[in-house]
């Protein structure tokens, strides 16, 4: 097989309800999301949500960065499933920043419609792909299901409470609660999420880069008595160089998130000391390979990792997201999966939002596991591009359709 074109497609899906933690406010997400189809007639899906506080991406930077991408490494003949993962692998690891931006979100869409497509020409879902995949996956046996967390955004003193409460009706065992706001607002937020969700559950905050160094070793000592287990990304990006300093003033676990997009910046972090856990999250890592290679070495070096999401992935994302949290062993907590309680309408056929208790079973069917619907992604498709790859040597033509 080959692969004959790539459409990208950027979109505006409308939220439900507003989503807000320290450094956004959303009612809608822009996500980018990537076609790929092969020389005989498979379409294969793939999604990334550029944030410009988290890889520094826009969703113009996205579509200008996959249009001017060069696509030789996709030109030859794929002849096999295992040549095709070994392919993508390789491109995905070898990625460049290009200064304070790095292309997660753009190549994580590419990516993830490289490998639906790939494996969807091979009859293959992407559970099934640890046997091509020699060496980046440890085998073992696979869990039935993965239980979901749940993150609760600011908001209102009310609105927090009803959404607490729902959680508790819910019966999810973790939930991350999202602070720097202020000293009052991120005391309160975590003193009621305890007592609302109870003494078992387990509690993680995220202060989304909200603190100079002194107020994130004040708050994270205030916050101790909450028996918070890790406090994701205390630092605003000026202040990281202060992050071992601050893991050693304090006993709660340091999760690093924005700061850690890439390989370099995770191993920068861990011979730094900075960081005792990584939030892995498809679309800031640069996509599914990307993030198995940062799974692997936090795993070599004895640290943590968790699988986050942005907030507006839809079910594209969220089904790579359940592949993952099922491929991935040892994941500390798993987000994402919010679908249907965030988005208006999603773009797939397959509903893959979590259940009771946030539990999850794994995705069937070839590819991703999931049915790209074309009415409601040309509903809110907002700019188009095509390109046409053609054999060596490489044309490509970006044409422009809005
Ligand atoms: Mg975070």
């Amino acid at each position: 097989m080959r692969i004959v074109k790539i459409i990208i497609y950027r979109i505006r899906l409308p939220f439900k309800r507003p989503f807000a933690h320290a450094r956004s406010f959303r009612r809608e997400t822009e996500n980018i999301i990537s076609e790929s189809l092969t020389d005989r007639g498979v379409s294969g899906f793939g999604e990334g949500v550029p944030r410009d506080y988290v890889t520094g991406e826009t969703p113009d930077s996205a579509v200008r960065y996959l249009s001017q991408q060069n696509y030789s490494f996709l030109s030859d003949e794929i002849p096999s499933l295992e040549e095709g993962i070994r392919r993508l692998r390789a491109w995905e690891i070898d990625v460049r920043r290009q200064g304070e931006v790095f292309p997660g979100a753009a190549r994580c869409a590419l990516g993830l419609s490289l490998l639906d497509a790939l494996t969807r020409s091979y009859g293959v879902g992407i559970g099934e792909i640890a046997r091509s995949a020699e060496g980046l996956l440890q085998e073992g046996r696979r869990a039935s299901r993965v239980r979901y967390s749940a993150v609760c955004s600011g908001g209102s003193v009310a609105s927090v409470i009803a959404t607490l409460l729902k959680y508790r009706l819910y019966n999810f065992v973790s939930a991350k609660v999202k602070v720097g706001w202020s000293e009052r607002r991120d005391l309160l937020f975590t003193r009621l999420a305890r007592r609302i969700l109870g003494r078992a559950t387990d509690i993680r905050v995220d202060a989304n880069g909200a603190w100079d160094t002194r107020t994130a070793i004040t708050m994270i000592g205030k916050l101790e008595k909450y028996r918070i287990s890790s406090i994701e990304e205390p630092l605003m990006p000026r202040y990281r160089g202060d992050l071992p300093r601050v893991r050693e003033s304090v006993r709660i676990p340091i999760m690093l998130d924005e700061s850690a997009c890439d390989r370099d910046q995770l191993t920068q972090a861990i011979e730094s000391g900075s960081c005792d856990m990584v939030n892995i999250r498809l679309s800031k890592c640069g996509g599914f390979f990307a993030s198995l290679e940062m799974a692997n070495i936090l795993r070599e070096r004895g640290l943590g990792y968790q699988l986050g999401c942005q907030v507006g992935e839809s079910g594209i994302l969220s089904a790579a997201g359940r592949h993952f949290a099922f491929l991935v062993p040892g994941i500390r907590h798993v987000e994402g999966s919010y679908d249907r309680h965030l988005l208006e309408q999603n773009l797939t056929e397959e509903d893959p939002t979590f259940g009771y208790g946030g539990w999850a079973s794994p995705l069937r069917g070839p590819g991703l596991g999931v049915t790209v619907k074309r009415e409601i992604l040309d509903k809110y498709t907002v700019e188009k591009h095509e390109i046409e790859l053609r054999e060596e040597p490489v044309h490509r033509r970006a044409r422009l359709h809005v």
